[in-house]
């Protein structure tokens, strides 16, 4: 028998931290296919190569190659930067925790856009750190005038996310570069760019061109998203040297198991057809905005393989609206957040949104 104690076994921390919550599956409705547009996935299969890759005969008894080497070199080849300029993990995710760790502890302070990736959040409050979200501008891009203003002399991290999951707009170069001379070099700050493919906006900075700027930049990047491989946990992070050693010592040791690896080195090598793929669902995407825009939505920015509608307190009826329709979309209560899916589902959730408003904003 245990014995009684007054205390927990968990840290105080914890009771600050959300457990993260997925996008939900489609509910079943008789007639209707189901579409899945809750989690910014890749509607399309795998390139050719991929599964093949996935496939080949890998020992189950054998660890994996810790360091990913194989894919480090291709990875390395592709961006052009040295093999030390680049850490590989389980998704962006395990990058964004490992982040997180090497520079969050408790009386530091950490810096990010809100609404965004729901990650930041609940990495920095594992570690015990102070947080300070900063509230998006009315066109719901990056407040980054207030962001630079809130950086203390504790703050050791900041995070930007362009495009902005959940909202859809790119930072540009210029709001980039006038935001980093305002950042203290003791600060990291991270670039998130795991829907970088899918940016169309010529005036985006371009994470990779400005790492030779700044030393205290880490860029975040997926084979979840353009590479439609999410369920295979792969992501990097790219960064100067002395960042990447430090974030090589918070990675979980074989986290990225060797058939994942060798479905990156796949996909990297049918890299053109990924960016084609992504410019078909840029396209897609830019015609179901407007298509929304002319039933009268408000739509901001879409850069990435998702749409944002700002519903506000309509967000629960609007996601009742597309359940009904056997449509996951993921409500954010702040507004819902639309993947783009295939051709049929997007014309469903254009006569939801058109059936919505006639139902909910009568006189617009
Ligand atoms: C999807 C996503 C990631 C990374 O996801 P992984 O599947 O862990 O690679 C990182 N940042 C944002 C903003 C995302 O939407």
């Amino acid at each position: 028998m245990t014995q009684a104690t007054t205390h927990s076994p968990f840290r105080s921390a914890l009771a600050t931290v959300p457990t993260y919550k997925a996008g939900k599956q489609p509910a079943a409705v008789a007639g209707l296919t189901p579409y899945k547009l809750s989690s910014n996935e890749h509607y399309l299969q795998p390139l050719p190569g991929v599964m093949e890759a996935i496939a080949e005969p890998n020992t189950p008894a054998a660890y994996p190659d810790p360091a990913a080497s194989a894919l480090t070199t291709a990875l390395s080849e592709y961006l052009r930067v040295p093999t030390d300029h680049i850490a590989v993990g389980a998704g962006g995710s395990e990058i964004i925790t490992a982040l997180s760790h090497i520079t969050l502890e408790p009386e530091a302070e950490v810096v990010y856009p809100s609404p965004s990736f729901e990650l930041y959040s609940q990495a920095a409050a594992l570690n015990g750190a102070n947080r300070t979200p900063v509230g998006l501008t009315g066109e719901l891009k990056h407040d980054l005038k207030t962001m630079a203003e809130a950086i203390t002399e504790h703050t050791r991290l900041v995070a930007l996310c362009s495009p902005n999951n959940p909202t859809g707009p790119t930072i540009s170069k210029d709001e980039f570069e006038t935001f980093m001379a305002e950042v203290p070099s003791g600060v990291l700050v991270v670039l998130d760019e795991a829907y970088w493919e899918f940016i169309t906006d010529p005036a985006a900075v371009n994470g990779l061109a400005a790492l030779n700027d700044y030393d205290n930049l880490v860029l975040v990047r997926t084979f979840s998203k353009a590479h439609g491989l999410a369920g295979l946990r792969i992501g990097y992070a790219v960064a100067k040297p002395h960042v990447i050693s430090e974030v090589r010592k918070a990675l979980i040791p074989f986290s990225v198991t060797a058939p994942s690896q060798k479905a990156a080195i796949a996909s990297l090598q049918r890299v053109d057809e990924v960016l084609e793929r992504a410019k078909t669902i840029a396209d897609v995407r830019d015609e179901f905005v407007a298509a929304l825009r002319s039933q009268g939505w408000d739509v901001p920015q879409a850069q990435a393989n998702f749409v944002w509608l700002p519903l506000g307190e309509l967000s629960t009826a609007f996601e009742d609206a597309c359940v009904a329709q056997s449509l996951a979309v993921r409500n954010l209560n702040d507004g819902v957040r639309i993947s783009i899916g295939e051709p049929d589902a997007m014309k469903r959730v254009l006569q939801v949104a058109a059936e919505f408003r006639k139902h909910h904003y009568p006189t617009a």
